[in-house]
């Protein structure tokens, strides 16, 4: 089944702007889908026509087989979102805020309190349940937003920049509970400015630009489209720099270190013969780049070169090396 069926999705503004050119688009239940682009290319306005806050101009929308048009209230229920602002009231407690979130799905009180006693749990919020949302620190207050999106049991999450503004380490152990969130099924639905992040989470991914999707595919075969990768590699020994190797750019950091650039036509392990046969003993390799923000960059920004039109080749296997 699929969890979000968008088809022809228009969106003109009143002042003349069209955030949406026509898009299609499908989630599958269960995937953990990353919606991708520049500022001003649509995204908050495809989250707002999702959860009825944003009039479409044409189209459809169908989320797990329900009809916006016609069955708006069913839609609705499907959905949890997250948006980009911390949006809680301050002056409430943990517990009261998700009492009164189940209450405007029709909950009944102890339905309610049992989902906001497990919700919380989940995202380890239980303990802090009599506190005021005031005093929770940046990362527990997004993660009360995700508690009180689940709180009628949606089965698709919408997350608008769940992680924004908060520091690295919160921001893995919120990676850590979305996953979690996703293994048991929920459907989620990610836009985020952290490019690494949408390489670790989703494995599907679209990106949005100027209105319109530029590219929908899964994220390693999106990752494929990269004509080239840049690697770091450290030596164990010094090496003497300016050492070449036929049908690769190396450029030398220093004796210890260098960077080459893999074409998408080759395969790193080419690169590691080669070094082998010079007798150089590699100590680390990791990506000069994140990859997913270099492909960002070059299909977004319209004064780079455009990706060349080719299928994926299965000749370059991805490496399991660090990420820069
Ligand atoms: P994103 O979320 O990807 O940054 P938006 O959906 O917010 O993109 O915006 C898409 C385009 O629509 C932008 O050009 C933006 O200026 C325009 N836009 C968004 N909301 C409105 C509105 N209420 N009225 C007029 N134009 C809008």
């Amino acid at each position: 089944m699929d969890a979000l069926s968008l088809k022809g999705l228009a969106k003109v503004y009143p002042n003349g702007v069209e955030a949406l050119k026509g898009i299609d688009l499908t989630v599958r239940e269960g995937e953990f889908y990353a919606l991708l682009g520049p500022n001003g290319a649509g995204k908050t306005t495809a989250i707002g026509i999702i959860t009825t806050l944003v009039n479409k101009t044409a189209g459809k929308v169908h989320v797990y087989g329900h009809d916006l048009d016609s069955d708006p209230a069913a839609v609705k229920k499907c959905i949890g979102v997250t948006p980009q602002e911390v949006n809680l009231n301050m002056f409430e407690k943990l517990l009261p805020t998700m009492m009164h979130q189940a209450g405007y799905f029709g909950l009944t009180p102890r339905q309610a309190r049992r989902n906001a006693e497990k919700c919380l749990k989940a995202v380890r919020l239980w303990d802090e349940r009599n506190m005021l949302a005031r005093t929770l620190s940046g990362g527990m207050k997004r993660r009360l937003m995700i508690a009180r999106a689940m709180v009628h049991e949606p089965k698709l999450l919408i997350l608008d920049e769940p992680t924004a503004g908060v520091d690295i380490e919160i921001r893995r152990s919120m990676w850590d509970l979305l996953r979690e969130i996703n293994e048991r099924g929920v459907t989620i639905i990610l836009t985020t400015h952290y490019l690494e992040e949408a390489e670790h989470l989703c494995r599907r991914i679209a990106i949005l630009d100027r209105g319109e999707i530029v590219v929908e595919d899964r994220m390693e075969r999106v990752l494929r489209q990269l004509p080239e990768q840049h690697f770091v590699i450290s030596l164990q020994q010094p090496a003497s720099p300016g050492q070449k190797f036929a049908g690769f750019q190396v450029h030398w950091r220093s004796r210890y270190e260098m960077e080459v650039e893999v074409p998408a036509t080759r395969s790193l392990n080419e690169f590691f013969e080669l070094l082998n046969a010079a007798g150089i003993q590699v100590l680390s390799i990791r990506h000069k780049t994140n990859r997913l923000e270099e492909l960002f960059v070059r299909l977004t920004m319209p004064d780079l070169p455009k990706l060349p039109d080719r299928e994926p080749g299965p000749t370059l296997e991805q490496p399991d090396v660090a990420k820069a």
